[in-house]
């Protein structure tokens, strides 16, 4: 028996050895072909000799330099690299070791940056329903998915939820995309109302949401009307990129593509794209300058923060990104895969819908397209899904939850930028055989 404390206590897994280009490899030589990125992780595969190299070359120089003590070369690189093409605005990078982190990061530096500026009363979070921003119990406190927060609560932070923008199940069928995003607005503007508008300090929303929905990215002009809403009330808004950040959807931030700029932008999963565990809150030089000038002190730390080796594969992560052209790639991979998804499964019965941005895509499955119904919870479709893909050599994401934590189930797609046309044919081949 296995002495790894798993998630999943009652499977088991195969044992992954090595990595080739999209396909990871088990003990057996088994291959699998890497159709989520693990959760949207890995975009540049799993053998890149550059990545490869880079981290090699830093682990020879030096094992770890506490944060405390010192900063190191990748560090400031690595910040320089993202600062230069953050949205407006944002104006420095705190470093952490994954998505959870660096939500609760956000967190903090927006309460502190509150309590320095002297509205301490600004407490309340607002987020959004079956949204996921991490596991820790902040950021837990946050997400509004109702299956992953019922056993922990109580939990700590205030957050009130409101309407995720998910135009599938919300947008009336005698509603215009812009009247849904209207009424989501005058949703939002009447939840401030009620807290106080004095005592909300966030908004928390991802741009395109992936584990929860399965890559439903916003109807146009949403995050605006967000945007202006939090700019009348003085309310910071946080923008959760962990899963939709880093070049996934097709720009290198999502929000580029929403015309906004958040206050703090958290990523995490495609700034390492698996080679490291890194996160990243990129903030505000409003919110960086308020807290230097002020106290001086974020209170807030961990002890890998900015670790040399994880800077250094995120680096030569995002240059390979840059240098190959693999945005666009994204764009036109993304646009290919959505094409032969909607050939192959437009049609299909327990198919409802197929979204998404970029190579991030999502297909919702429904007992019956006509009614939107899903299935039954119990019957743990998403589970046998991903059994089979497995079965087939596939990874894909396949989730629930999409209704109301518990109930509907998705599959997502999020392969690593780098695949072919060849691929994209064996992940259509491949899902259509496990669904
Ligand atoms: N935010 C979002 C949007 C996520 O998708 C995730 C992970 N799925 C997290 C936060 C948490 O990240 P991590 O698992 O690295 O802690």
């Amino acid at each position: 028996m296995s002495r790894v404390f798993h998630r999943h206590l009652k499977a088991s897994y195969p044992t992954a050895v090595a990595g080739d280009g999209p396909y990871l490899i088990d003990a057996a030589g088994k291959r699998y072909l890497d159709a989520c990125g693990g959760a949207a992780v890995s975009c540049l595969g799993h053998s890149d000799p550059e990545v490869q190299a880079a981290i090699s070359e830093q682990v020879k120089r030096m094992a770890y330099a506490h944060s405390s003590f010192f900063t190191s070369e990748p560090m400031e690189a690595l910040a320089d690299f993202l600062v230069d093409r953050a949205p407006q605005g944002i104006g420095s990078v705190y470093f952490v070791s994954g998505g959870s982190e660096a939500v609760e990061a956000a967190l903090k530096m927006a309460r502190q940056y509150f309590l320095e500026i002297g509205q301490p009363e600004r407490t309340q979070v607002i987020a959004r329903r079956q949204s996921y921003h991490g596991n820790t119990l902040g950021a837990l406190a946050t997400g509004g998915n109702a299956w992953r927060r019922r056993p922990f609560e109580p939990l700590l932070a205030d957050t009130t939820h409101v309407s995720p923008c998910y135009a599938y199940r919300g947008q009336r069928a005698d509603e215009s995309a812009e009247a849904y995003g209207e009424r989501l607005a005058v949703e939002l503007e009447d939840t401030i109302e009620r807290l106080g508008p004095r005592r909300v300090m966030a908004f928390v929303a991802e741009p395109v949401v992936g584990a929860t929905l399965g890559a439903v990215p916003a109807v146009p002009g949403y995050f605006r009307r967000v945007r202006e809403i939090c700019d009348r009330h003085g309310i910071l808004l946080i923008l959760d990129e962990v899963m939709c950040g880093m070049g996934r959807t097709g720009s290198l931030f999502a929000c580029e593509q929403e015309g906004v700029s958040p206050d703090l932008l958290t990523v995490a999963k495609g700034l390492g794209g698996g080679y490291q565990p890194i996160g990243a809150t990129l903030a505000s030089a409003r919110i960086r300058d308020t807290i230097a000038e002020g106290t001086g002190f974020f209170q807030h730390g961990h002890t890998y923060i900015g670790h040399a080796t994880a800077c250094a594969a995120a680096l030569a992560v995002q240059r390979a990104v840059e240098k190959r052209g693999l945005l666009e790639q994204v764009r036109a991979r993304g646009e290919a895969l959505r094409a032969r998804l909607e050939q192959r499964f437009g049609d299909h019965p327990h198919v409802g819908d197929i979204r998404g941005r970029g190579l991030f895509l999502g297909l919702e499955l429904v007992a019956d397209r006509a009614s939107k119904e899903p299935f039954d919870p119990d019957r743990r479709l998403n589970a046998a899904v991903k059994a089979a893909a497995m079965d087939q050599g596939l990874m894909c994401y396949p989730a629930g939850g999409t209704l109301d934590g518990r109930r509907g189930d998705h599959v997502l797609l999020a392969p690593p930028y780098i695949v072919e046309e060849d691929h994209l044919d064996e992940i259509v081949d491949k899902l259509d055989a496990a669904l």
